[in-house]
């Protein structure tokens, strides 16, 4: 099968490409603006690399989508502090941008892959009707959930509504024009090629890398409202996993399904999240003299800015990727920190030219 993807130099699509390409199977384009992630792959060779813009290349973005037999699209905004900062640079990439492809794809009837959020289901059923999420878990299921955003003066839910439009605009696709699409929902996927730590250049990452940025650093570790939200972490290559079987659509079982890909048993609160990290890092990595950071409570305006809302709390239900896939991730909340970790380490350590940590 001739793939085409489009978003390949992020974190998830970098190791999706990887894998790809390892298995060999498959004759792989991969597009991006940034292909620093995606390096080591390139160079192993297996693979064209196009240094592409989607946004203003649209002659070339039909040629390709015309020239490969199924379109992988993981171009997005995908990062909170953004959706408060950038909310109209936010919608134009994830919604304005992103229908491009999909129009592309109803036209060359060409099947796609289209990489969602599970940020679609906004705040559960509990917060919305002022109870305690703590006390009701309701896992996400793909085709039951409803979708609950918060008020438009909270515009941190502008990613969650432009993935959800477009969600809903390949399902209107399927029916009056027959496209064939799947959809995935990552729940908070982990480990090596996430976020950079957080600097000027590269701005204000999600929570593992602000974490890692604490252990190694000194800085203090914040949580956001007192860290008493909830996500559940996947590793990146029980995901991939998932992916690669949706992208290989075993007699047609993925045809105009929706996809959560998460780990449910891995569920935390972020202050959980914070101690968990801290234990792992004084028992596998901490040498003599490394900073020993004070955990601190900010509000989220004080951390994000006017606008946000949190997500209280992301149960995946992963019944559907099981039953049509055989998938279920194999990864559990120890090993997917440490395993993350133990990259973000051994770049630090190597940069300082330390010994690394086993
Ligand atoms: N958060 C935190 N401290 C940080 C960064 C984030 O407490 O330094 C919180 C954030 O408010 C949210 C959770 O951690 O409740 C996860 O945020 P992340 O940026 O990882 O992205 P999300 O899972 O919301 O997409």
């Amino acid at each position: 099968m001739k793939i085409l993807l489009l978003g390949a130099g992020g974190f998830i699509g970098a190791n999706l490409t990887e894998r790809l390409v390892k298995d060999g199977k498959h004759q792989i384009t991969a597009l991006d603006i940034d292909r620093e992630k995606l390096d080591d792959t390139i160079k192993s060779g297996g693979i064209t690399y196009i240094d592409f813009d989607i946004r203003g290349s649209e002659e070339q973005l039909e040629k390709l989508t015309r020239d490969h037999d199924l379109i992988v699209d993981l171009v997005a905004r995908a990062n909170p502090s953004l959706y408060v900062s950038n909310p109209v640079d936010v919608f134009k990439l994830n919604f304005i941008e992103n229908l491009k492809i999909a129009d592309y794809c109803v036209k060359h009837k060409k099947r796609i892959v289209q990489f969602s959020t599970c940020e679609v289901y906004g705040i559960t059923a509990a917060k919305a009707n002022g109870q305690s999420s703590a006390d009701f878990p309701q896992p996400f299921i793909e085709d039951e959930t409803p979708l609950i955003m918060g008020p438009v003066k909270n515009h941190r839910w502008i990613y969650a509504c432009a993935k959800q439009l477009l969600e809903r605009v390949l399902h209107a696709y399927g029916i009056e024009q027959g496209l064939n699409y799947s959809i995935i929902r990552p729940f908070n996927f982990i480990g090596p090629r996430i976020d950079y730590l957080p600097s000027e250049q590269t701005g204000n990452p999600r929570v593992f890398s602000h974490f890692m940025n604490a252990l190694l650093y000194g800085t203090p570790i914040k949580l956001v409202d007192g860290g008493a939200n909830y996500r559940a972490y996947t590793y990146i290559d029980d995901a991939v996993d998932c992916i690669v079987r949706i992208i290989e659509n075993p007699n047609g079982s993925c045809d105009r399904q929706i996809f959560n890909i998460g780990t449910p048993e891995n569920e935390v609160t972020i202050k959980q999240l914070a101690e968990r990290m801290i234990e792992i890092f004084n028992k596998r990595f901490r040498q003599p003299g490394d900073p020993v950071p004070e955990m601190i409570d900010v509000s989220s305006e004080e951390f994000y800015g006017v606008g946000y809302e949190d997500c209280d709390r992301r149960i995946p239900n992963v019944d559907k990727a099981r039953t049509l896939l055989g998938w279920k991730s194999e990864h559990d909340l120890d090993s997917v920190l440490f395993l993350t970790m133990k990259y973000f380490v051994d770049k630090h350590r190597a940069k300082h030219k330390e010994p690394v940590a086993a």
